[in-house]
Formats: C-alpha cells, sequence, structure tokens
C-alpha cells in the first residue's frame, strides 16, 4: 500500500511516522531511500515517497526564542523613537512605562511621527482607550494587527528586539507546529506554574495540552517547549508540537500520561497494590530517562515524583523541562523546592548533572514511602541546615537495603562522590535481574 497523495503524507508528520529517527534501521528493511515507513492514524502502516517527509529538527540552542518578540522592556520614549527610525507606517515596539511603572506603552510609527499609546493595566486586564481590555500583551497586539481600532494606523511590523527571533516562526521553521482546527480541547486535568494542562483529542489520539497563562510565565512557556524539541526518550514525556494562533497564544502538545503524576499514583494505591517488583520498575524508567539527559548535557533542577507521569501502560516518564537547561546555564534559586534540591545547588547555584542525581534520591525515597513527603516531622526551615550537618533520611518501611544504600549515595554532600545516572541505572537493572527488590 503506497500513500500517494502529498497532503495525506504530510499530515501524517508527527504522528506515529515512524522514520525520523529510525532511518537507519528502516534502511535495512527497506532498501529504496527514496520511501519511508509510515503509520497513519488508524495504524495503518504503508510507504511514503521521502520527499513528502519533513523532517523535524531540535530548535537550535542558543537561539533566543520570544514570544513578543517586539517587547524591549524598559527603554525611554527617545530611545523608542531611535529604534523606529526611519519611518515606516504600521511599525511599532511595546515598552515598559517610564512615567507609569507597571504600565505598558505602544509605540507605532505613523506617517513620519512616533505615536506613543498608554497600556493601562487594571484588575489584572490591559486596556488602551477602556473599552477594548485584553489578557496579555499578545491578545492586545494581536487585535491591533487586525484593527487600527482607534489607534493611527494599524499595527504592520514588529520593530524586534536585537537578538530575538519569534518563537511561532521559529517552531513552524522547525516543523513542530500542529493545527489548532484538529485539535479539541475537553476538559482540564491539571495545573501547572505556567498554565493549566488540559486533556485533548488529536485527530482521534488523546493528547496533553499545556496552555500559556499571562505574559510573566510566556518565555518560561517557550523555554520549555524549546527543551522538549531536542529530547527523545522512551522515559521522558515526548512533545507531539506546539500550536500558535493568530500569534497571540501557545499550546504545547505532548503525549498524554493516563495514570497522571507518580506521586498521586503512589499515594493512591499504596503498599497494598504496589509490591517490590513495581516500584523497581518505576525507579528503573526514571534512571533511563535522566541517563538520557545526562549524556546530553541537561540538567532537569526540579526532578521529584510529582514531576514524573505514569502512562497507559504503567511507564514512568520525567516531565516538566520547564527549569530544564542545558548545562552550566545559572538560575535563580528563588522558587527552588528545598527538600528535593542539592545543597550546593541551593547554596552556591551549582547545578549539575550530579544535583540531579540528589534529587533522584528523593525521588526513591518517594517511590519506596508510596509518595510520602520527604523529611517528615522536620520543620522546612530546619531542613538544610540538618542536611548540610549530613543528616540523611531513615530508609522508608520495606524498602530493601540495597535500594537504600542508592538513596544515600546519592546524598553524598560532595558531588563528585555522587554516581552517575549511568551507573544508578545500572545497578537499578542488577538488583531487578537478581530479584532482590523484595
Ligand atoms: P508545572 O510545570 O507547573 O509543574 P506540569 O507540567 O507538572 O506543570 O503539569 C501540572 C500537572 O498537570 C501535572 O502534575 C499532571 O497532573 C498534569 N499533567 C501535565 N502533563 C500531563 C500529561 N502529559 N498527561 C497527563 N497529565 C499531565
Ligand atoms: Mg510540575
Amino acid at each position: 500500500m503506497l500513500w500517494t497523495v502529498h497532503k495525506r503524507a504530510m499530515d501524517l508528520r508527527g504522528f506515529r511516522i515512524s522514520m525520523y529517527e529510525k532511518q537507519q534501521k528502516l534502511c535495512k528493511e527497506f532498501k529504496d531511500p527514496n520511501w519511508y515507513k509510515a503509520k497513519n492514524k488508524v495504524g495503518q502502516v504503508g510507504f511514503i515517497p521521502a520527499n513528502y517527509v519533513k523532517k523535524r529538527e531540535g530548535v537550535k540552542a542558543g537561539t533566543k526564542l520570544s514570544l513578543m518578540p517586539w517587547f524591549h522592556g524598559k527603554i525611554t520614549r527617545e530611545q523608542a523613537e531611535r529604534l523606529l527610525y526611519p519611518p515606516e507606517t504600521g511599525l511599532f515596539l511595546v515598552r515598559e512605562s517610564t512615567n507609569y511603572p507597571g504600565d505598558y506603552t505602544l509605540c507605532v510609527s505613523c506617517e513620519g511621527k512616533v505615536e506613543h499609546y498608554r497600556i493601562i493595566y487594571k484588575d489584572s486586564k490591559l486596556t488602551i482607550d477602556e473599552e477594548a481590555y485584553f489578557d496579555n500583551l499578545m491578545q492586545l497586539v494581536e487585535h491591533y494587527t487586525n484593527d487600527a481600532d482607534g489607534l493611527c494606523t494599524r499595527l504592520m511590523k514588529p520593530k524586534l528586539m536585537e537578538g530575538t527571533v519569534a518563537a511561532q516562526d521559529e517552531f513552524s521553521r522547525s516543523g513542530w507546529t500542529l493545527k489548532m482546527k484538529d485539535l479539541t480541547l475537553l476538559q482540564t486535568i491539571g495545573r501547572g506554574e505556567f498554565g493549566d494542562v488540559m486533556l485533548g483529542d488529536y485527530r482521534g489520539s488523546k493528547v496533553a495540552v499545556k496552555c500559556i497563562k499571562n505574559d510573566a510565565t510566556a518565555q518560561a512557556f517557550v523555554a520549555e517547549a524549546l527543551v522538549m524539541t531536542q529530547l527523545r526518550h522512551k522515559n521522558l514525556v515526548q512533545l507531539l508540537g506546539v500550536i500558535v494562533e493568530d500569534k497571540s497564544s501557545l499550546f504545547i502538545v505532548t503525549e498524554f500520561m493516563a495514570k497522571g503524576s507518580l506521586v498521586d499514583y503512589l499515594r493512591s494505591r499504596g503498599r497494598s497494590v504496589l509490591g517490590g517488583e513495581c516500584l523497581l520498575k518505576f525507579s528503573l524508567d526514571v534512571s533511563e530517562g535522566m541517563e538520557y539527559l545526562e549524556a546530553n548535557n541537561f540538567v532537569h533542577r526540579d526532578l521529584a515524583a510529582r514531576n514524573v507521569l505514569v502512562s497507559e501502560d504503567n511507564i514512568a516518564k520525567v516531565s516538566d523541562f520547564g527549569l530544564t537547561k542545558e548545562a552550566s546555564a545559572t538560575q535563580d534559586t528563588g522558587k527552588l523546592p528545598v527538600k528535593w534540591t542539592a545543597p550546593e545547588a541551593l547554596r552556591e547555584k551549582l547545578f549539575s548533572t550530579k544535583s540531579d542525581v540528589w534529587s533522584f534520591g528523593i525521588l526513591l525515597w518517594e517511590i519506596y514511602s508510596f509518595g510520602r513527603v520527604p523529611y517528615p516531622r522536620i520543620a522546612l526551615k530546619d531542613v538544610v541546615p540538618r542536611v548540610e550537618r549530613g543528616y540523611k533520611m531513615d530508609a522508608p518501611d520495606g524498602c530493601p537495603a540495597i535500594v537504600y544504600e542508592l538513596m544515600k549515595q546519592c546524598w553524598h554532600l560532595d558531588p563528585n562522590q555522587r554516581p552517575s545516572f549511568r551507573k544508578l541505572r545500572e545497578q537499578l537493572e542488577h538488583i531487578k535481574a537478581k530479584e532482590l527488590y523484595q
């Protein structure tokens, strides 16, 4: 069976098309490099011409992507006017207001002159004319792009902040955009820091959709999607694509993890349902996902059972790449989960794969205690000082000694003494093979 209709083949993009990373393997099975094996949404397998398939790329690391590339932050009126020179009607930017802190200013070039419109922030809404109100700047810009609605001109061309690329353009260039018309949002399934998570139907498959909340979190949201374009592993929640609608919103679409977060899963089933083999399997799953991040130089920074999700077929996958960065990036320590974060990361912002290993030790403790909150009976403010003095949690009830040994290795105060994820995965595999998990 051959797929011969161009559009049909393109429609398969991103969904179960198996060529991207399996090219090597397939070439062995099917010698002709001009045809690719593909599966459509009802599971039929066929071959499609290679030139009908667009290869997805990871969005280039280091690219400064912005959902609001026309936003220039705190610049003065004069600087804005210089940026909008030479005059071009419809050229615009947004800056933070210097006269009214908290408000913004929309600057538009119009017939040789720059107009400055004050954007008032009122009751969590933005407005210029106190008639039309918007949730965020992207929506406001979208509105005045479609219609001048009282401004001297409609917005026609964004003046881009130097060094930034419009995230929307970059995602479509790299082949990661999906179409809103193919997606039906069904119900809210979670609340995230950067936005709500909804269950959706994308062409007959269940998907999870993270929806952006507001301007303040837009950048973090893009960063998360950006990281996810570069990751592919069976134990990491897979990005399916992003949806950019009208330039004013962004949705991150990922595989749906039917059994929810690992911590809820452990708590709701408990000791009577989940045996030692199952706990070890979750531990091994997470270690494999983390070994992949380690090998690719990504540091997660927020590894915890709440950020591991469980699929319909009980596979644990690491998710929530909101704080994930390539190794070496620095991070503000304000919002860190103290009980999961390595001491050197809390103290000196030293994040590394080895600080993820510390968090993995805490995660193991969570798994073997069926989702208890770490450091029970110790006040939050006392956790860090005690840990710094070498305090380590006891083994959870019924935890095999050999697994508790691994936890303690992860909690070495000297990061260099902690095992790598590769080593941890090997040891967990050994425990599994020898059935030492009882
Ligand atoms: P945050 O970045 O704020 O922590 P998360 O990505 O962890 O947000 O998502 C919040 C919650 O939404 C999760 O704890 C989980 O319950 C739910 N959720 C997130 N992604 C998925 C998914 N792919 N499948 C099912 N539920 C999900
Ligand atoms: Mg989370």
